[in-house]
C-alpha cells in the first residue's frame, strides 16, 4: 500500500493544502486538496472517496470534482454518514452554489453517494474499510482501510480526545492523527474537538494500555503559522513515549 499525503495542513497556502490523503492513486480520504495535485488522467483512475465529515477544509473539492467527472460522463464512488451527504446537498451541491452532481445527470449522476454507518465493515475499492467514530465539533469518521495484504492504517482525521472506544476498533500499523494546537490552547481544543501535543500524548498513552502496542504515528492537520512550536512541544511527547512522531507533509509517500 502506498499512502500519499496531497494535503497535512488546516490552511491553504502555495505550499501547504487542505485534508487529503491518496492511497495507491485509487482511494482518496478527505477531498481537502484532491483535484489540484491530480491530473484529470489521475482524477479518472480514482476509484473512490471516503469523507471523515463536512468541514470545508475536508470537502472542498468535492464540487469540482463533481464537475470534472460530470464533463468526463463518469461517475465517482463517494461514501460517508448520512450527515455529510445531507450538508453536500443543502450548502454545496444545491444548484445554487454549484449544480447538484448528486442527481445530475438524472440518468448516471456523476457523484454516486453511499451512506456508511460506523462499526460497518465494507469493501470499497478493493479495501475493507472500516469507519469509526471520533470526537469532533460535528460528526466525524475515522476510517481504518486494510489491504488486500493484510497491511492497515487508520485515519483519524479532526478528532479531540477520549478516543477509548476508537482504540478498541482499531489496530493499524500506521496512524495517521491530527495536532492541531498548541498546549496553551488546549480549552479550545477541549471545546472545538482538537488535539494538542499533550492531548496526543495521554491518547497514545490510552492506546498503549489498551492496545499493548503503538503503531507508527504520522501528524496530520497542522496550523503551518505555529507548525515550529508544535514541533517543539510534540519533540516533548516523543521522549515522554520514546517513540518518534513524523509530521506529514505535501507530497510525503509511504510505502507499507
Ligand atoms: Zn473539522
Ligand atoms: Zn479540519
Amino acid at each position: 500500500m502506498e499512502i500519499r499525503i496531497l494535503g497535512a495542513h488546516n490552511i491553504e497556502t502555495n505550499n501547504t493544502g487542505y485534508a487529503c490523503i491518496l492511497i495507491d492513486d485509487v482511494l482518496a480520504v478527505d477531498a481537502g486538496s484532491l483535484t489540484a495535485n491530480l491530473s484529470i488522467t489521475e482524477q479518472q483512475n480514482l476509484k473512490a472517496i471516503l469523507l471523515t465529515h463536512q468541514h470545508y477544509d475536508h470537502v472542498r473539492d468535492i464540487p469540482a470534482i463533481g464537475m470534472n467527472f460530470y464533463l468526463l460522463e463518469k461517475a465517482i464512488e463517494l461514501y460517508s454518514t448520512r450527515t455529510v451527504y445531507e450538508a453536500l446537498s443543502v450548502y454545496l451541491l444545491n444548484d445554487s452554489l454549484y449544480p447538484n452532481f448528486l442527481e445530475k445527470p438524472q440518468e448516471k449522476p456523476s457523484i454516486h453517494f453511499n451512506i456508511i454507518e460506523p462499526g460497518r465493515t465494507s469493501i470499497i475499492a478493493g479495501y475493507e474499510v472500516l469507519p469509526v467514530s471520533v470526537n469532533h465539533a460535528v460528526p466525524t469518521t475515522g476510517y481504518q482501510i486494510t489491504s488486500t495484504n493484510r497491511k492497515k492504517i487508520f485515519i483519524s482525521s479532526d478528532t479531540g480526545k477520549g478516543l477509548d472506544d476508537c482504540w478498541k476498533e482499531v489496530s493499524p500499523e500506521i496512524l495517521f492523527i491530527e495536532v492541531t494546537l498548541l498546549n496553551k490552547k488546549e480549552s479550545f481544543a477541549l471545546e472545538s474537538g482538537h488535539l494538542t501535543p499533550a492531548l496526543l500524548q495521554q491518547e497514545l498513552i490510552s492506546f498503549r494500555e489498551i492496545k499493548g502496542y503503538l503503531p507508527s504515528v504520522v501528524l496530520t492537520h497542522m496550523n503551518p503559522l505555529i507548525e515550529k512550536d508544535i514541533k517543539a512541544e510534540i519533540s516533548k511527547v516523543e521522549k515522554a513515549l520514546n517513540i518518534k512522531i513524523e509530521f506529514g507533509y505535501e507530497g510525503m509517500r509511504i510505502n507499507i
